[in-house]
């Protein structure tokens, strides 16, 4: 091979080589589409934003009774949330899932087993968090894309797995401790108080024992739909974040 040949073979070599290098970032790019830009491995729990929008989100569910009564108020006040459905309730009841998707809603993780994920391997951590994404999958036929920790507790090996497996941690700013069994009048007044725009809304669609979160909603969204305030799912929310 003279020198101007071998030349040549090399540039042609190293060609290939960066084509595929970019071709691997494209299709990574591609595979993480879902999330919004920017908002991959970052803890969201508000956004900064001029516009009248919030995002209304539920944890722990499906459950037959609280979910199905919460879905109703929401289809009667055509509002859109965010579910945050624990693993094996999905698995249990996968057609109020499949109901929360259909009717407009976003469905995020919220562990398979409602774990404290703090004291987890990372080996654990992902476990829960896939587990939960095959059984909302199977319910609904979507990707789940944000995780939410149980508490709120995420600790470090939970931070990195979520961001590796392309997932978005939410967290919230107005905790309306619906969870607590108080009264459907203390739930909305915490929640009509403190809203501001960009917030996230901490409710639960199951508690053990009574609840008054369906009760509460007729009472705060008809007031915020009046002040002017949109109801987005969190998605929605972060795409919508001020440059
Ligand atoms: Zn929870």
């Amino acid at each position: 091979m003279t020198g101007t040949a071998s030349a040549l073979w090399k540039n042609c070599f190293a060609m290939r080589r960066l084509k595929n290098t970019v071709a691997m970032i494209l299709s990574a790019a591609i595979l993480t589409s879902s999330v919004p830009a920017g908002a991959e491995g970052r803890i969201v729990s508000k956004i900064e934003t001029d516009e009248r929008i919030v995002a209304l989100t539920f944890d722990d569910g499906p459950h037959p009774r609280t979910t199905a009564e919460i879905l109703d108020v929401l289809k009667e006040y055509g509002v859109r949330a965010t579910f945050f459905n624990v693993g094996e309730n999905a698995a249990k009841r996968p057609e109020l899932t499949a109901r929360e998707a259909a009717e407009g809603h976003e469905i995020g993780n919220h562990t398979f087993s409602h774990i404290n994920i703090k004291p987890l391997s990372p080996e654990k951590v992902k476990k829960q968090i896939l587990d939960t994404e095959t059984a909302v999958t199977d319910a609904a036929n979507v990707k789940t894309t944000l995780f939410r920790p149980p508490e709120g507790r995420i600790g470090e090996a939970g931070e990195r797995v979520a961001e590796e497996l392309g997932y978005t941690v939410v967290l919230w700013s107005v905790d309306t401790r619906d969870w607590t069994h108080r009264s459907a009048y203390a739930i909305a007044k915490t929640v009509t108080d403190n809203v501001k725009d960009g917030d996230v809304i901490l409710c639960h669609d199951f508690i053990s024992g009574e609840s008054h979160t369906a009760e509460a909603l007729r009472i705060f969204i008809p007031k915020l739909l009046e002040e002017g305030y949109e109801f987005v799912t969190v998605s929605e929310l972060i795409s919508k974040k001020a440059p």
